[in-house]
C-alpha cells in the first residue's frame, strides 16, 4: 500500500516537473524570441536562476545580440560625481540626508569642467553628470553648467543623473543641451519601494519623471538594484514588467552593498550571479539597451566587470571625479577605484576589457 503510494507521488513529481520545463522552455523561447512577455513569463524565467544550463543558454543568447548589435565594442561614459548632499533619505543609500557621518562636498563649475578637460584628453565622449538630489544647484546653475559642457565639448553626450525633477526642469536641461538621463526606478513594486524609502518620496513620481523624460526625447535610463532588502522574484518580475514597458534605451543592474551608516547596514549584500542572470535577461528583453557592467558589480567580485560583460552588457563607467572627493561619495560600502587617477583607472581598466577579448572605444555610443 505504502510503496504503491510512494510510487505515485513520484510519477506526479516527475510530471510535475516535466510541466515545469515545458513552461521555463516556452519563456525562454519567447524571450529569444523578443516576443510580448508576461509576468508569469518573467517569473518563468527568473525560475531558471540557478540552473546552469537555462542560465548559459541566456548568456549565449545574450552576448548573440549584443554582438548582432555592437559587435565587440565597449562604450565607456566619464562619471563625475559633483555633489554628496542629498535632500532625499533613501534608507539603502549611503550619501542619504539622514546620514550625519558623510563628510559632505559640492564640486564648483570651473571644478566640473577640469573632469570634463581631463576626461576628454582620455578619450571620453560621453559625460555622465551625477549626484544627490542637491537644492544648492538649481536651474539656473545646471543650465549654465550644461551650457558649458555642450559648447566646449560639442562632439560629446552629457548625461544627467540628478534624481527626480520637475518636467519644466527637466525641459530646460534638455534645451540646454543635456542628451541623456538616468533615473534607476528601483523597484516596480509599491511595498518593496515603501520599504526602500520614506514616505516623502514615491514610485507614482519616479515612474512619471522616466515618462517625463522619455517624451522630453532623452535617452532614458531605468533600472533597479539586485538583493535590496525585501527583494522577491515577484518583485524583481514587476521591474522586468516595467523595463518592457517603458523602453528605455539604457538599463542600470548592479548589486546592492550595504553601507555601514544606513538603515540596512546588516543586509547582505547582493549576488553577483543573479546579477549577471539579470543582464543576460535584459539584454534579450531590450536587444539594443546600452547596459553597464557597474562599478557595484566590480567592488563585489574583482573579475565582476568583466563578468558582466560576458553575460550581455556593453558599458563601463569610469569615475572622473577628483581624487580628493571620491571617497566622499560613498553609496555603498568598499566601493572600487576612488584611490587612482583617472588617467590611471582608464588604463587599467583598459587592459583588463581588452584582455577578455573586447575592444574600448571613444564613440559617444548613442541608442
Ligand atoms: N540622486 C540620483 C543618483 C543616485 S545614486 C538618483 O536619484 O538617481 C545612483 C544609484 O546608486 C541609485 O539609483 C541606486 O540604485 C544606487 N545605489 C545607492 N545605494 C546603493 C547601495 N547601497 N548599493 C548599491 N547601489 C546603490
Amino acid at each position: 500500500m505504502l510503496i504503491e503510494r510512494r510510487k505515485e507521488l513520484r510519477k506526479q513529481k516527475r510530471h510535475g516537473f516535466r510541466k515545469a520545463g515545458i513552461m521555463i522552455r516556452k519563456a525562454v523561447e519567447k524571450l529569444i524570441g523578443n516576443q510580448p512577455m508576461s509576468k508569469e513569463d518573467f517569473l518563468e524565467i527568473l525560475s531558471g536562476y540557478g540552473d546552469r544550463a537555462w542560465t548559459e543558454l541566456l548568456r549565449e543568447e545574450a552576448v548573440k545580440v549584443r554582438k548582432r548589435h555592437y559587435g565587440l565594442k565597449v562604450f565607456t561614459r566619464g562619471l563625475i560625481e559633483f555633489t554628496n548632499y542629498c535632500k532625499n533619505n533613501c534608507y539603502y543609500c549611503g550619501i542619504r540626508k539622514g546620514n550625519s557621518h558623510a563628510v559632505r562636498y559640492r564640486l564648483t563649475e570651473e571644478e566640473i569642467l577640469g573632469c570634463c578637460e581631463e576626461g576628454h584628453r582620455l578619450g571620453f565622449r560621453t559625460f555622465v553628470l551625477q549626484g544627490g538630489e542637491d537644492p544648492f544647484y538649481t536651474d539656473e546653475k545646471m543650465v549654465g553648467i550644461i551650457r558649458k559642457i555642450k559648447e566646449t565639448y560639442p562632439d560629446c553626450a552629457l548625461t544627467l543623473s540628478l534624481g527626480e525633477k520637475s518636467y519644466e526642469s527637466y525641459r530646460l536641461f534638455r534645451e540646454a543641451g543635456a542628451d541623456r538621463y538616468l533615473l534607476r526606478h528601483e523597484t516596480a513594486d509599491e511595498a518593496h519601494y515603501r520599504l526602500l524609502h520614506p514616505l516623502s518620496m514615491s514610485l507614482a513620481h519616479r515612474r512619471q519623471c522616466l515618462y517625463d523624460l522619455k517624451a522630453l526625447g532623452y535617452q532614458t535610463g531605468a533600472g533597479m538594484m539586485t538583493g535590496s532588502p525585501g527583494q522577491t522574484m515577484e518583485t524583481l518580475a514587476e521591474d522586468l514588467m516595467f523595463l518592457q514597458e517603458l523602453q528605455p534605451e539604457m538599463a542600470g543592474v548592479g548589486p546592492f552593498i550595504p553601507h555601514h551608516d544606513t538603515c540596512f547596514a546588516g543586509e547582505p549584500a547582493g549576488s553577483v550571479e543573479l546579477t549577471l542572470y539579470l543582464l543576460s535577461v535584459i539584454r534579450l528583453l531590450l536587444p539594443r539597451v546600452l547596459l553597464p557592467a557597474t562599478t557595484a558589480l566590480g567592488t563585489l567580485d574583482p573579475l565582476g566587470r568583466e563578468k558582466g560583460l560576458a553575460a550581455g552588457a556593453n558599458v563601463v563607467m569610469p569615475n572622473l571625479s577628483p581624487v580628493r572627493d571620491r571617497k566622499k561619495y560613498e553609496l555603498y560600502d568598499n566601493k572600487i577605484c576612488t584611490g587612482e587617477e583617472s588617467a590611471q583607472c582608464l588604463e587599467c581598466l583598459e587592459r583588463r576589457i581588452e584582455a577578455a577579448g573586447y575592444e574600448m572605444v571613444s564613440e559617444r555610443g548613442d541608442f
